[in-house]
C-alpha cells in the first residue's frame, strides 16, 4: 500500500496523473470484480449432461479469460500514460498489477468454471483435486527452490509463487469438477517429440501404418532400438507471465518512447477508451529510461499465432473465418468426467464418461480502412476482447506434457525418462502407453509396418483426422 500512497503523491499534480488515477480505481475494481465475483448464468441446453458441464465450464473459462485480457489490456495504456507524465513510480505499480491479473483472472476463471461445471451436474473429480493440490505443491516447494544462488523459476513478482500456489490450493478446496485440459505448466517440456505425441500410441496400438506414413515416414526404417531415442525436450526458460491454468499466453517486455510513438493503432486505442492521447504532445525518447521491468504484456508471438491453417471445418462461423478472428492465443479447454454404470466413450475407460469443451474469447481492432483485424496486430494486449464462442477441441493448442488427462500426463512425467535412462526394463505395467512401447520395441512389429507401406501406401489418402493443410492435428501434440 505504501507504493499507492507514493503514486497518488507522484502523480496527482497534473491532469495526466488525475486521469491515470481515476482509470486505476476502475481497473482495480474491475480486478476485485475478478478475484470474487463469482455469479454465474450459464446454460447450454439439449446435450447430455457430461458434455453441457464441459461446454459451460469453456465459455465461463474462456469469458474470464477474455475479461483478464481487458484488464491487461487497460494496464497497458495506463503503463503508457505513466511513461508520458514521467512517473517511473506508477509505471512500476501498474506494470506489476498487469502481471498479477494475468496470474489471478485465469485462476479466477478456472474457479468460477468449476461451479458452472457443477451447476450442469458434474460432481467434485477426486483425481483432479488432488492433481491440482500436487500442483500448487510443486509451485511452492519447487518453483521457489534455490539452483546456483538463483530461483529454479524466476518469480514474476516478489512473493508471486506463495500467492500464486494459495490460489491453486483454494481451488483445490472447493474440488475440482471440470480439469483445464490445455493447462501449460511451466516446468512441461517446451518442444515437439514422437514420444510425446498421443498419435503416436494410439498408432502403434490400432497398427495404424498410415499414421507413419504421413507423421513420420522414416521412423519405422530408422529406429534401432530404445536409445536411438532424441533426448526430450528442455523446460521452456522464457519468464512466466500468466498463469499455468487458462494462460493467457503472454510476454512482457520494454518499449521506449519511441518505439511508443511509431507503434500503429495505439492513438486509436486511446481514443476508443476516451483516454486522453498520450501522443499529441510528442513522446521523447528519453522516456526509455524509465520504463521499469517488468514492462509491458504482450501476445506471445509462438501461441498467437495464425490459426486459420489449423481450423476444423465444423467451426461454428459460417464460411471462410473472417481474418479478424484468424488468431490462436488463449482459449480454454475443460475436461469433465463423468462416471457412468453401463455408458461407456472410446476415450475413457468403461465406465467414464469424458468430455472436454473448448471455448475462446475473440475480439478485433479497427484498422485504417475502418475494417477489422485481429488484436494481434498492435503487439501490446489491448482492452478489446468482446466475445466467447465455443470452437472444436481440435483447434485449442495443447501441451505435449498432457494436463488433465491424468494417466497419459504421468506416463510423459514419470515413465517417459526412466524409459528414456534405462530402456524397456523401466516400461511400467498397467500403463496402456507403455504397453505401446513395448510392443513398438520389437523389431517384427516395425518390420511389419515397413512392408505394408512399402506396397500399401498408395491407401493413405487420408491425413490424420483433425488436420488442416499441413497435416495433423494440434490436438496433444
Ligand atoms: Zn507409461
Amino acid at each position: 500500500m505504501e507504493r499507492n500512497d507514493r503514486t497518488i503523491c507522484a502523480t496527482g499534480r497534473d491532469r495526466g496523473g488525475q486521469v491515470i488515477l481515476f482509470v486505476l480505481a476502475a481497473v482495480l475494481a474491475l480486478l476485485a470484480a475478478i478475484l470474487w465475483l463469482a455469479d454465474l448464468h450459464v446454460a447450454v441446453l439439449g446435450k447430455d449432461k457430461t458434455q453441457n458441464a464441459g461446454d459451460a465450464a469453456a465459455l465461463e473459462a474462456a469469458r474470464w479469460q477474455g475479461a483478464s485480457l481487458n484488464v491487461v489490456g487497460e494496464l497497458n495504456l495506463l503503463h503508457v500514460l505513466a511513461l508520458a507524465a514521467g512517473d517511473a513510480d506508477a509505471a512500476e505499480t501498474i506494470s506489476e498489477a498487469a502481471v498479477r491479473a494475468s496470474f489471478a483472472g485465469p485462476v479466477a476463471g478456472a474457479a468460477a468454471a468449476q461451479q458452472a461445471a457443477k451447476l450442469n451436474g458434474a460432481p467434485a473429480n477426486d483425481d483432479f483435486t488432488e492433481f491440482v493440490r500436487e500442483r500448487a505443491l510443486v509451485v511452492r516447494r519447487g518453483y521457489g527452490r534455490q539452483l546456483g544462488g538463483e530461483d529454479a523459476m524466476p518469480e514474476p513478482w516478489p512473493g508471486a509463487w506463495g500467492e500464486y500456489s494459495s490460489m491453486l490450493d483454494a481451488l483445490a478446496d472447493e474440488g475440482v469438477a471440470a480439469g483445464p485440459d490445455n493447462a501449460a505448466f511451466f516446468d512441461d517440456p517446451s518442444g515437439s517429440h514422437i514420444l510425446l505425441n498421443q498419435g503416436f500410441y494410439a498408432a502403434v496400438l490400432g497398427r495404424s501404418w498410415c499414421w507413419f506414413h504421413w507423421a513420420a515416414p522414416t521412423l519405422l526404417d530408422d529406429y534401432a532400438g530404445w536409445s536411438w531415442w532424441p533426448p526430450l525436450p528442455p523446460e521452456d526458460d522464457e519468464p512466466p507471465a500468466s498463469s499455468e491454468f487458462l494462460s493467457l499466453h503472454l510476454r512482457t517486455a520494454e518499449f521506449s518512447g519511441g518505439d511508443l510513438a511509431v507503434m500503429p493503432g495505439l492513438p486509436e486505442a486511446f481514443a476508443a477508451e476516451g483516454l486522453p492521447d498520450p501522443f499529441s504532445e510528442g513522446f521523447p525518447d528519453e522516456i526509455a529510461a524509465t520504463n521499469p521491468a517488468p514492462g509491458f504484456l504482450l501476445y506471445r508471438p509462438s501461441r498467437w499465432g495464425a490459426w486459420e491453417t489449423m481450423r476444423d471445418p465444423s467451426f461454428p462461423i459460417e464460411g471462410k473465418l473472417k481474418p479478424e478472428y484468424d488468431y490462436a492465443g488463449a482459449d480454454a479447454a475443460m475436461r469433465v468426467e463423468n462416471p457412468v454404470r453401463r455408458l461407456t466413450a472410446p476415450e475413457a475407460d468403461a465406465g467414464t464418461l469424458v468430455w472436454t469443451g473448448a471455448a475462446k474469447p475473440f475480439g478485433s481492432l479497427e484498422d485504417e480502412g475502418g475494417g477489422a483485424e485481429p488484436p494481434t496486430a498492435v503487439p501490446l494486449v489491448l482492452p478489446v476482447f468482446e466475445q466467447v464462442r465455443l470452437v472444436p477441441l481440435d483447434a485449442v493448442a495443447m501441451q505435449s506434457g498432457g494436463a488433465f488427462d491424468l494417466a497419459w500426463r504421468r506416463h510423459c512425467r514419470e515413465h517417459l525418462p526412466k524409459y528414456l535412462e534405462r530402456g524397456t526394463g523401466a516400461l511400467v505395467a498397467g500403463c496402456r502407453y507403455c504397453r505401446a512401447l513395448e510392443r513398438w520395441e520389437a523389431p517384427s512389429f516395425r518390420l511389419a509396418g515397413s512392408r505394408w507401406l512399402a506396397t500399401n501406401s498408395w491407401k493413405c489418402t487420408v491425413s490424420p483426422p483433425g488436420g488442416g493443410p499441413g497435416g495433423g492435428s494440434r490436438h496433444a501434440h
